[in-house]
């Protein structure tokens, strides 16, 4: 192999990612903005039945009939993601509805799902994010997050950024 170095080499960093919208080096504008696009030019994907999944870079949700999302945005570096997913319109444990006080699929599960993404985003076990707050209002602590709920034919999915304390996205 020669050692000369081939000077069109794009380099590790400009791969498709980096062309789709809300991708490429960085985040630009808030990082609501940024989720907005990415949850929608980037939606997580289904991994394989079946097959190992060994990634441990992004975030995941496992759904009831065992499925897995991955979600893999580019231009995420610095922020803290995380995403929840139900199977839309499978009927809501009775418990569950009591303490939601609705036991429409089409209203629990976003909900649900939301408060999931807000518990894992503060570090928070879901089982102790229920007593803290009302999160059948959507509540929340106070903390710089930001949650979009895509509600498919199939799945029902929140996805959530949190900035690292003390960030500034520019
Ligand atoms: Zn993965």
């Amino acid at each position: 192999m020669p050692a000369d170095r081939a000077t069109s080499d794009a380099g590790p960093t400009e791969g498709a990612d980096a062309r789709r919208p809300g991708g490429g080096q960085g985040v630009t504008g808030s990082p609501a903005e940024w989720l907005e696009q990415a949850a929608s030019a980037q939606p997580a994907d289904f991994t394989t039945p079946g097959a190992p999944h060994a990634c441990t870079q992004r975030t995941h949700s496992r759904l009831a009939d065992g499925r897995l999302l991955c979600w893999r945005p580019s231009g995420s570096t610095g922020l803290h993601l995380a995403i929840d997913a139900e199977i839309t319109g499978q009927p809501v444990p009775r418990a569950l509805a009591r303490r939601a006080a609705t036991d429409d699929p089409l209203e629990f599960w976003p909900l649900w799902t939301r408060a999931e993404v807000r518990a894992k985003l503060h570090g928070i076990p879901i089982i102790h994010w229920l007593g803290l707050v009302d999160w059948s209002a959507d509540g929340d602590l106070d903390a710089p997050l930001d949650i979009v709920t895509v509600v498919g034919a199939s799945v029902v999915l929140s996805y959530g950024v949190r900035e690292p304390r003390g960030a500034a996205i520019t």
